[in-house]
């Protein structure tokens, strides 16, 4: 019988755990669907017809995803692949989600970069890149929709580079001309690979035809002319192009590159395979205790998640953990670190799609979601109880949005109370109290104004609560403290009346502002005033 570490060690090297980062519309979706596809986790992928008129992927869980057409939680989804693995943690595109994103970012191995060929690097992807490379995760590349016209390979290149900042290792390179290309040259194995006429509409998987260099059918299928074009590009890359280099890609400096279009599936096989091939096997974590290693034996993981009513038939709550090592088993009793108390994990789920399934065990890279009886934060160690140690702390963002919101209808304030403390713990919005206001009505902060209506669908939709929201002319948030550390009351804070004095669910005294301007007054006279962009006791 294999030893656990065997065990481990086996199950680290099958998985592979990654976001796909992009901007909306590159094409994430798509692209999740094809490789769940590929990964024959489902038959038939969602028609381009349909989508576009009812728009409705395997990812998308909530009703409001469906009616606004984005992706507005993040979704995890498994799949098997060659012996393989995959995890992948859906990122909601939108820029009002962002904290969601950076969190789902926490819990991965590596990042997928979808780029629009035709668009190039866009907002949303610079941003969701910045924070790839803050954490120093490995990037791969998918230009996506070549099936169009776009920009010429070698410009995405330097695009790359000019704006991310980032080198680029092309895996393959299209072959044809821009807008009706017929396949990709695959680098690494010095051949050609043809497509199938899509007859199916990217519905199934696609079938190619594979040719050695050598063999003069490719040529006769593509022309001369884009043959000839082929072999100068290769020559370009060999010559004027970076090398290969696995340590700089690991490091996050260079990014293996694809090109394909997941609508028609062209080059996605490649590319999962390659990528399944160069990906990072689940990594090490940063702990209180040092280094934590996928392989030792004991247990731990980390909440990254936590979402109530996924599912409007239970009223359940799920928090989503990332295993970081050792093995899971169903049942088994762990260290909570914030309560410091020992939890039993009762009936943890793991997900494919809207199914999900009861699980047994999982190991380092895999997500579970356990029932949360209302015990779990964001950010949470959860480890063996003979070994107690921290990770360390999720990146918090300061609010930037503010509103006052109230229950509609005063009778339904309990439930209303309880829905805002939920999409509070669930880390969707930032609560505060205005010090002297009573306790109708709560300041909301968000980092965007899409988390608003959010709020307002979910209370009403789970908590069967309407609200009225009144936005507050703030667009900054500084907690404040006295180096000696006295109460803070607005009496003790010159100028206290040109914001709002609030206190955050811990009673820490907060000071809303409209702008730098008024914050640099408050500074300037309260000379001993400490002002910070999170609490401090962070
Ligand atoms: P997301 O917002 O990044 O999840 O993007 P979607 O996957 O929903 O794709 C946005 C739109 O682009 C949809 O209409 C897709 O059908 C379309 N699309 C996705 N991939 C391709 C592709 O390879 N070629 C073309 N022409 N369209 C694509």
């Amino acid at each position: 019988m294999a030893t656990l570490k065997e065990e481990l060690a086996r199950e680290i090297e099958k998985r592979r755990t990654f976001a796909i980062i992009s901007h909306p519309d590159a094409g994430k979706t798509t692209l999740t669907e094809k490789l769940l596809l590929y990964g024959g986790a489902i038959h038939l992928a969602g028609s381009i017809k349909s989508r576009k008129t009812q728009r409705h992927a395997v990812s998308d869980w909530m009703e409001i995803e469906k009616q606004r057409g984005i992706s507005v939680t993040s979704s995890v989804l498994q799949f098997d692949y060659d012996g393989y693995r995959i995890n992948i943690l859906d990122t909601p595109g939108h820029q009002d989600f962002s904290e969601d994103t950076y969190r789902t970012l926490m819990a991965v191995d590596s990042a997928v970069m979808i780029i629009d060929a035709a668009k190039g690097v866009e907002a949303q992807t610079r941003k969701l890149f910045r924070v790839c490379r803050q954490r120093g995760i490995p990037i791969f590349t998918f230009v996506n929709k070549l099936d169009r016209f776009g920009k010429a390979p070698l410009d995405l290149m330097d695009e790359l580079e000019n704006v991310l900042g980032i080198r680029s290792y092309p895996m393959n390179w299209p072959i044809g001309i821009d807008g009706t290309y017929r396949g990709v040259y695959d680098r690494e194995k010095n051949r050609i690979e043809l497509f199938a006429e899509d007859v199916t509409h990217g519905q199934e998987t696609r079938v190619s035809e594979v040719f050695e260099m050598d063999d003069p059918a490719w040529v006769e299928r593509v022309g001369e002319e884009a043959a000839a074009a082929l072999f100068d590009d290769i020559e370009l890359l060999r010559d004027a192009g970076e090398e290969f280099d696995r340590a700089t890609v690991d490091a996050g400096e260079l990014t293996p590159m694809f090109f394909g279009s997941a609508m028609t599936n062209f080059g996605v096989q490649n590319f999962l395979e390659e990528y399944i091939r160069l990906a990072p096997t689940p990594a090490p974590r940063i702990s209180s205790d040092g280094l934590i290693e996928p392989d030792d034996e004991k247990f731990s993981g980390f909440v990254f998640k936590i979402q109530a009513n996924m599912n409007p038939a239970h009223r359940d709550r799920l928090a989503f953990i990332r295993i970081s090592s050792g093995k899971f088993d169903r049942n088994m009793s762990v260290w909570h670190a914030p309560s410091g108390k020992l939890i039993k994990l009762a009936q943890p789920q793991q997900f494919l799609a809207q199914d999900r399934q009861i699980i047994d065990t999982a190991y380092p890279g895999d997500i579970v979601g356990l029932f949360d009886p209302g015990v779990f934060g964001i950010g949470d160690t959860l480890c063996d109880p003979s070994h107690k140690f921290k990770f360390e702390d999720f990146p918090v963002f300061p609010p930037e949005r503010f509103a006052r919101v109230a229950a509609k209808d005063t009778m339904k304030r309990k439930q209303f109370v309880k829905g805002i403390e939920q999409l509070t713990q669930e880390g969707a919005i930032q609560l505060f109290e205005q010090v002297g206001a009573g306790l109708d009505s709560y300041i909301v902060g968000t980092v965007g104004t899409l988390q608003f209506e959010v709020l307002e669908y979910r209370l009403k939709n789970e908590y069967n609560t309407e609200i009225t929201m009144q936005m507050q002319p703030f667009e900054t948030a500084r907690w404040l403290a006295f180096p000696d550390g006295r109460t803070i009351t607005p009496a003790d804070l010159r100028g206290a009346d040109r914001g709002m004095f609030v206190h955050d669910r811990s009673g820490n005294p907060v000071l809303l502002v409209s702008n730098e301007w008024a914050l640099g007054w408050i500074r300037e006279n309260n000379p001993d005033l400490q002002l910070g962009q999170v609490p401090f006791d962070r």
